[in-house]
């Protein structure tokens, strides 16, 4: 099948057309001159009928004062119509279906925009594989009459008409043939002095074919010629019959109308399948809680879905037309969006975490994956962008991060931060020269807190205990609890190393100042040791051990005091032991 291309391509723009009143003969000489085949009646504007060569027959010969009669009272109205959108294949089904041989074509607003004709469109049709395999005799007819050329023309005519013939053939005296056919007809209708014979009117000779032609070669004359009807003949020269255009076409139609109604199913079953697709997709872009921004080539925003809108807050109008640069959020540089672009030219598709800002200019994080398309020639034609709003999710990550490094109950930093903490500390004072100091806390006798007042009160003491250690330091130094009353500070940046035991007493005595728990009045107090980055050590687990081991000592010592780490000690650093009660 060729292309499928739609009727617009072939039809005729510039159509004849005359009044409602034009007199027959007229219009019929306007058709002569114009080797046109059909004329349209038009009445304000509007299409109102036509006149066709084949209605030229439907006229009595015999009183050529109808010739001079207005072609209204003559021409077929309604005009049949078709979309100038129609396919050419569609359009040969209906030219068979209804009968016709002219369709006016017309616009979406029923504007007419020519004539088609069913010669242009079987001949657009590519019927040469059909017609090159077959001899004119396959579709020879024999139905023609031969009539003598002294016949007089009006039973000429009536025989077509009865006969429902366009065309009959005329033998001269001399044993020579011609042929009378519709067009000439008109040309009769047209001219002013009636002929009285068949002779007189028909063309002369008539063009024959030998009956081994091909019907490709036939068709070739009829073209080259602007005829429809060809004599046949035998190989001892008689005339054997007519073929004709209309033979020719009916021919081929079994095998081209079964191909053509394949293909129109087809289409129509693929047709149906894609848009069934496209249904789907445009459900899938309207009702997704997931954001569809797609942009062109030059990254400009053509389409949008309402959870774009729903999480942006932007309106379509609002964004259409414009780039994605509508919703950065200033947060990322210009490597972070090279990159992306990187990935996109390279990879096809760039998927991650990116803040972006809303309408109302709240920046938000969201999972975007982006996606290039690219037509059959392998040209970039949209980017299609999907993400979600992961702002909860980040919450909830952060809230995780957070429960995995502190402590539930106080609030404060757990030992794994507490360790993370200590070794940037450490680096930190490294580069800059500077000291870090480590204390470890235990409370002294806590166990009978918790036996005599219970395990919740305990409990209100450790939270009151927390917050007095973090109003002793300063807000860049570090106060953890390890577990159980057990609690560590980190000094950074200390100037001065007789800074430390002044924040050592100072704990003490803050933690010594009683506290209302639950109606009692208590009082702990706590003992203290501490280790220095980089006197005793450079390294964190040292600074630990040793300052544990200093609090070992303060308690030893009485508790309720304060210990600095003494190299003397190294030896007892070892795994933790519990002091003596
Ligand atoms: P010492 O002066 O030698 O430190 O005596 P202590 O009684 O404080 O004994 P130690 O530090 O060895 O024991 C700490 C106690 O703290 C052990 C346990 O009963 C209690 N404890 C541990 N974790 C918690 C907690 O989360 N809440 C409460 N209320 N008590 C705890
Ligand atoms: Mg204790």
């Amino acid at each position: 099948m060729p292309a499928d291309i739609t009727i617009e391509r072939i039809i005729h723009p510039h159509v004849l057309t005359c009044a409602p009143e034009t007199l027959l003969s007229e219009a019929a000489q306007r058709m002569m001159e114009a080797r046109c085949s059909s004329i349209l009646v038009a009445k304000d504007g509007a299409i109102v009928g036509i006149w066709t060569e084949q209605d030229a027959l439907a006229l009595d010969m015999s009183s050529p004062q109808t010739f001079h009669s207005p072609i209204a009272q003559h021409m077929t109205s309604p005009v049949k119509t078709i979309h100038v959108k129609t396919g050419v294949g569609e359009a040969a089904l209906r030219f068979r279906e209804e009968k016709v041989r002219h369709f006016l074509a017309v616009d979406d607003n029923g504007v007419h925009k020519g004539i088609v004709t069913q010669t242009d469109v079987v001949i657009s049709q590519g019927i040469e594989y059909y017609i090159s395999l077959r001899e004119v005799t396959s579709v020879l007819n024999r139905r023609y009459p031969i009539i003598p050329d002294t016949a007089p023309l009006g039973e000429a005519v009536k025989n077509m008409r009865t006969g429902q013939l366009d065309a009959i053939i005329t033998e001269y005296s001399d044993g020579s043939y011609g042929i009378l056919t519709e067009r000439d007809v008109v040309r009769l209708i047209s001219g002013d002095k009636p002929l009285a014979s068949v002779g007189d009117l028909a063309s002369r000779p008539l063009i024959c074919v030998p009956s081994d032609a091909s019907l490709y070669h036939a068709r070739n004359l009829f073209l080259e010629k602007h005829i429809r009807h060809l004599g046949v003949s035998g190989s001892d020269g008689k005339l054997l019959g007519l073929v004709t255009f209309a033979d020719l076409l009916a021919s081929i139609e079994h095998d081209y109308v079964q191909q053509l109604r394949e293909t129109l199913k087809e289409r129509e079953h693929s047709l149906a399948i894609s848009q069934q697709h496209q249904r789907l997709a445009a459900k899938v872009f309207e009702s997704t809680f997931e954001g569809i921004m797609i942009t062109n080539a030059d990254n400009v925003i053509e389409s949008v879905n309402p959870a774009f809108t729903q999480i942006t807050g932007f309106l379509a109008h609002e964004v259409i037309g414009k780039t994605p640069a509508i919703l950065s959020s200033g947060k990322h540089d210009e490597g972070f969006y090279r990159k992306m672009r990187e990935d996109l030219g390279v990879a096809g598709h760039w998927r991650g975490e990116i803040w972006n800002r809303r309408r109302n200019g709240e920046i938000y994080p969201e999972w975007l994956t982006i996606n290039t398309v690219r037509n059959d020639d392998g040209n970039v034609t949209h980017y299609v962008g999907v993400f979600s709003d992961i702002t909860k999710r980040k919450a909830t990550e952060e809230e995780m991060i957070f429960l995995a490094n502190h402590d539930g109950l106080t609030g404060l930093p757990n030992r794994a931060l507490f360790v993370e903490r200590l070794r940037h500390a450490i680096a930190h004072a490294h580069r800059n020269r500077e000291k870090v100091a480590v204390m470890f806390l235990d409370l002294d006798k806590f166990k009978q807190i918790n036996d005599t007042l219970g395990h919740h009160v305990g409990d209100q003491l450790l939270q009151v205990v927390a917050q007095r250690l973090t109003t002793c330091v300063r807000e860049d130094d570090t106060v953890a609890r390890l577990g159980g009353d057990e609690f560590t500070v980190i000094l950074e940046s200390i100037a001065n190393t007789d800074d430390v035991p002044y924040v050592a007493q100072k704990i003490i005595d803050s933690l010594s100042r009683p506290m209302l728990l639950d109606g009692h009045e208590i009082t702990v107090t706590v003992s203290v040791g501490i280790s220095l980055y980089p006197a005793d050590s450079e390294q964190s687990d040292d600074l630990i051990k040793y300052a544990d081991t200093a609090m070992y000592l303060a308690k030893k010592v009485g508790r309720n005091n304060f210990q600095f780490f003494i190299a003397a000690m190294k030896e007892q650093a070892l795994p933790r032991q519990d002091a003596d009660a």
